[in-house]
């Protein structure tokens, strides 16, 4: 045995993973496929690697030094069920399993319970940052036991991302804590491009500017405070000319967002744990709404405003724009480190937030300038309860607010859906009342189902007789 860490699956993240392991000092790799020709595909092309072949899990083991450590990087779901199973009857106890594809937090969960009674680590991993970040330094979300973090951490440090010298990874918590972390990664990467795809419709629509006119604009905004690597290729998209129409190629590609559900996972996820995301749910409803050519087709009859759209100052407008659209973005965010706080409490895992900040600037999707604002504000306060109150935001608020109101305000009367951008409006306005119409709505509830309310002026839980006297009576809390 020589290897000191194994991969199986070698589809283009596994076989990236695997040669960035293999370009690193001290690693020596084995890789696994199920079918063979990934494996001599991979082993032909990269001699420079230095990688062990293997062509079955007995001889995958043997090639692996102890405690054996394997990353699986296969198609999510069955097949990561079906390589655990295999590598359980070929590994030891102390030995590690790390999955590296997208899970279900709670199948990680699963998995972990049932391999740890072997005696076997189970690591999940979220890994982000698609085939380039696999191959040139991700962002790693490991979660799992404290003792396979030992072998794991150094293996996995050394093949990260690394932003201003810190490498982009961190033991997230144990089990699905790390599988949970990506998922809300994926989901704020929903909200994040929404809300650029709405500033960018806003832009053409309301100054008539052409694409690679609005490429520009982005370009400029990534030398500023909304530097970040979503911001980076929407100008390389906007720029794009198609080879076969001469049009911009935003123009010819059909307007159906796809997604593969990791943000309806977060927004499952989030509605059961009471988290309001709505940035990232109306992100990815605005992907939803986009797919359904039928109904669009027959909504295009519906009334929309009369007059047609023209700002008169189109500076100032993109700089309304460019305002909403930070702002909006660190509600996304915000409501982001919610959900991870809410789950962590939920599922018993200790996260440190600044750390999770920390690992997102560099080789992820959503990696940004400004995730040190984040860190820098969990540094400031651990414990902060709404992470848009850190001061540096509250800062970039008392600027944005005005115009963000306006962008909002403009969208409606033009008749510009802009989901991300007003829902975001709608939960800063939410979160700040000093009071909201919810107490209504206990009066509705105490009314139809009897489900009291609280008084502001003192303890006990209360009901109206309403179809008795209206007289109130103290109640058991039923909530
Ligand atoms: P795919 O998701 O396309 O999966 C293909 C690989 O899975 C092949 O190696 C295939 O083997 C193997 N496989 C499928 N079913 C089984 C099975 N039952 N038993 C054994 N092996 C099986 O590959 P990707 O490289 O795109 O992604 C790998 C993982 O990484 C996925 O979980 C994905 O969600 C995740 N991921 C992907 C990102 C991306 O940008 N693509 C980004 C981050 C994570 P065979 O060759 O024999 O068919």
């Amino acid at each position: 045995a020589t290897a000191n860490i194994g991969v199986v699956g070698l589809a283009v993240m596994g076989s990236n993973l695997a040669r960035n392991l293999a370009s690193r000092e001290g690693n020596t790799v084995a890789v696994y496929n199920r079918s063979r020709e990934k494996t001599d595909t991979l082993i032909a092309e990269h001699p420079e690697a230095g990688f062990i072949p293997t062509y079955d899990y007995t001889e995958f083991a043997a090639a692996l030094t102890k405690p054996r450590t394997a990353i699986i990087m296969v198609k999510a779901g069955t097949g990561t069920d079906a390589v655990i199973n295999e590598l359980v009857n070929v590994f030891e106890p102390g030995d590690i399993i790390v999955d590296g594809g997208n899970a279900l937090f709670t199948d990680t969960i699963r998995r972990e319970k049932a391999v740890r009674e072997t005696g076997i680590n189970f690591v999940g991993a979220g890994i982000s940052g698609g085939e380039e970040g696999a191959l040139h330094g991700p962002s790693i979300m490991p979660g799992g036991s404290d003792e396979s973090w030992v072998t794991l951490g150094p293996i996995l440090k050394s093949i990260a991302a690394v932003a201003e010298g810190e490498p982009c990874v961190t033991h997230v918590g144990h089990d699905g804590a790390g599988h949970f972390v990506k998922m809300v990664h994926n989901g704020i990467e929903y909200a994040d491009m929404q809300l650029i795809a709405e500033a960018y419709d806003l832009i053409r629509r309301g100054t008539g500017k052409s694409p690679a006119e609005i490429a520009d604009v982005f370009a400029e905004w990534n030398t500023g405070e909304l530097e970040s690597y979503l911001i980076e290729i929407t100008a390389e998209v906007l720029r794009q000319v198609d080879g076969e129409t001469g049009k911009p190629l935003v123009d010819v590609i059909l307007d159906q967002a796809g997604a593969k559900g990791t943000g309806a996972w977060t927004v499952q996820t989030a509605l059961s744990l009471g988290v309001p995301v709505s940035g990232i749910a109306e992100a990815t409803f605005a992907r939803s709404l986009s797919s359904h050519p039928e109904q669009r087709a027959v909504a295009a009859e519906l009334p929309g405003p009369q007059e047609a759209f023209q700002v008169d100052d189109v500076d100032a407008f993109i700089e309304d724009v460019r305002l909403a659209l930070f702002a909006s973005k660190i509600v996304a965010y915000s409501q982001g480190f919610d959900e991870i706080r809410a789950g962590a409490a939920e599922y018993g895992w200790n996260i440190d937030l600044g750390a999770i900040a920390k690992i997102w600037r560099a080789g992820c999707i959503i990696r940004a300038q400004f995730l040190n604002r984040l860190s820098d504000a969990y540094a400031a306060t651990p414990d902060l309860p709404v992470l848009m109150t850190a001061p540096y935001f509250v800062e970039v608020f008392e600027r944005a607010q005005a115009a963000w109101r306006r962008v909002v305000v403009a969208a409606a009367q033009a008749g510009i859906p802009s989901p991300a951008f007003s829902s975001s409006l709608a939960y800063f306005d939410g979160i700040r009342a000093d009071r909201l119409p919810a107490a209504l709505v206990q009066g509705q509830r105490d009314f139809f189902g009897a489900h009291t309310y609280k008084r502001i002026d003192k303890p006990g839980t209360f009901h109206t007789l309403w179809s008795g006297d209206r007289t109130e009576i103290e109640a058991e809390d039923t909530h």
